[in-house]
């Protein structure tokens, strides 16, 4: 990190100094991303990241000889990470194994049924069928109105910015025709009849934040990209794709500066000059990207601008995504039965969505998702070990939930859960053991309220009604990440520094 070209000659040092100036903040999948974009069109571009590590959301813990991806570990759409390696002039599959898992999760239900999820249209209905034969036939309908979502959602808009409100209008027609007013729930509710059947095809908005009783069917988008583009695990683990990342900025001769804690974004006028850090440096730029959460961007970092459309006032009352409770675990021996995703859900669906995103209640019940990755790639653990993380969906900070008193209970509780269903005698085998709750998403990440993917996915807050790609307060203000357009998850913040390439103007027009 941190490296420059090798060997730079005068000439070449000076064509590098005289390339207009790009500061991204923040080293999530979406800062580097738009910093390979950047890069690929000529900027010379410093990635300015507050934490010690690269990565965000994504970074990795490494402890006891076990490696922990902290955030993502699904990875869907394989084709954006080609596309950002080829613009740097490298092929992905040279460099990075993505190795498809299957079966996508394994579902099990507080009753025992077990559900098992894949890409492949046959063992589905065979699963369907187990627990309702009548629901088989709604299988083949629900893909096909996942896929139309898909191809509005991801594939024609995903990538598009959203400034112009023409944008949003034009495709009105097409929402109300995939009945996009509608919850995911509902629309999943009017294709299966069987309650654990709604759930199964219902839960994916939780993969970015959002209850599927709230959000939009337009993102039942997301069980057509598992299908379409199946469900991959990088090898080494998600860190992979993040170190990958960082050599594709450093191999453009760019950089990464760790620990460097931007405190504000500097103003001329209504014009983004460069930043700040909190330790006095002043970094000047011709354009800044932002991959901070969008609210933190607005609220914190621009502290002396008067705000047109992102005042204190709107973000205090912008609805933030649900928080989350991470246990990262080492195990001292390997639980070979555990799938690599799996889903142990508890007695309640509805009723516990409400109290995590309307009540704002730390439940005495949960639904965890449970990750060992080393049923994928052993390496990730000392041998004959599993690395493991579970996740709780938790109310965002609203809830006044003291995590410096709550976090060890909590994670008894879930360990106790786990031992008595996925993970026998699980207490007695824990040999390292990590945990993040939403305090340190807000301390550590700036992630406003704790919330785990910026501001929930609903429709007010969606397109148009999100903080947009290109700024709305100040001209080469960019921004990227799960907080803008089109939203959280891999995918989506890959796809908003895609959207760069259209709203930030050639490397011409700065010089
Ligand atoms: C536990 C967990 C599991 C997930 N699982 C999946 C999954 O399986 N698949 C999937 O697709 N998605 C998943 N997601 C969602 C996905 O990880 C995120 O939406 C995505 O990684 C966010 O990327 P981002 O570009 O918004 O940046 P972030 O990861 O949010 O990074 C932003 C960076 O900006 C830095 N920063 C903020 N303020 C400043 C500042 N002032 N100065 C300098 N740096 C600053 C932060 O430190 C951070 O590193 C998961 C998320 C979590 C939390």
């Amino acid at each position: 990190m941190n490296t420059m070209p090798e060997r730079p000659t005068a000439a070449s040092q000076q064509q590098q100094s005289q390339r207009p100036h790009a500061v991204v903040i923040g080293s999530g999948f979406g800062g580097l991303a738009a910093a390979v974009r950047l890069g690929a069109r000529g900027f010379r571009v410093t990635v300015l990241e507050r934490c010690d590590l690269p990565g965000g959301r994504a970074r990795v813990f490494r402890q006891d000889g076990f490696t922990f991806d902290a955030g993502p570990t699904i990875i869907t759409v394989p084709a954006l990470f080609d596309e950002l390696w080829a613009l740097a002039g490298r092929n992905f599959a040279d460099e990075i194994e993505l190795r498809a898992v299957d079966p996508f999760y394994e579902i099990h239900f507080h009753d025992g049924a077990v559900f098992e999820y894949t890409g492949d249209p046959a063992r589905m209905r065979a699963q369907i069928a187990k627990f309702e034969p009548r629901d088989v036939a709604a299988y083949d309908r629900f893909i096909a109105s996942s896929k139309a979502a898909c191809k509005i959602g991801f594939e024609d808009h995903g990538h598009v910015g959203f400034h112009r409100w023409e944008t949003m209008a034009r495709m009105v027609p097409e929402m109300l025709m995939q009945q996009a007013y509608r919850s995911v729930a509902s629309l999943v509710g009017s294709y299966f009849r069987h309650p654990q059947l709604r759930t199964v095809f219902s839960f994916h908005p939780l993969l970015i934040g959002g209850n599927p009783y709230s959000v939009s069917s337009i993102y039942c988008l997301v069980n057509y990209l598992e299908r379409a583009w199946g469900v991959h695990f990088a090898m080494g683990g998600t860190g992979a794709l993040i170190k990958g990342l960082v050599s594709l900025v450093e191999g453009q001769g760019n950089s990464v500066r760790l620990n460097a804690d931007v405190a504000e974004i500097t103003v001329q006028g209504r014009r983004a000059t460069g930043v700040r850090l909190h330790n006095g440096e002043v970094i000047t730029a011709d354009l800044v990207v932002s991959n901070a959460d969008s609210t933190h961007t607005y609220k914190k970092l621009l502290p002396g601008l008067a705000r047109r459309k992102w005042t204190d006032r709107k973000i205090d009352r912008a609805r933030q995504s649900m928080g989350l409770f991470v246990w990262y675990f080492g195990t001292k021996r390997r639980y070979e039965n555990v799938a690599h995703h799996t889903m142990v859900l508890g007695p309640r669906y509805k009723g516990l969505l409400t109290d995590i995103f309307h009540k704002h209640k730390l439940a005495e019940d949960f639904s965890l998702y449970l990750h060992r990755p080393t049923a994928t790639d052993p390496s990730l653990a000392p041998e004959g070990c599993d690395a493991f993380y579970v996740l709780s969906p938790v109310p965002h900070l609203d809830s006044g939930t003291d995590w410096a008193i709550q976090a060890e209970p909590y994670r008894r509780a879930i360990a106790a859960h786990l031992s008595a269903t996925v993970l026998p005698g699980l207490e007695d085998e824990v040999i390292s053991s990590r945990i993040m709750t939403p305090e340190e998403f807000k301390t550590e990440l700036l992630a406003t309220k704790g919330a785990a993917f910026g501001l929930e996915p609903l429709i007010s807050q969606t397109g148009y009604f999100r903080p947009h790609n290109k700024s709305e307060e100040l001209d080469n203000l960019f921004l990227v990440g799960a907080g803008t357009h089109p939203g959280a998850g891999v995918p989506g913040v890959l796809s908003s520094a895609r959207v760069l390439d259209e709203v930030v103007p050639h490397v011409s027009a700065f010089i």
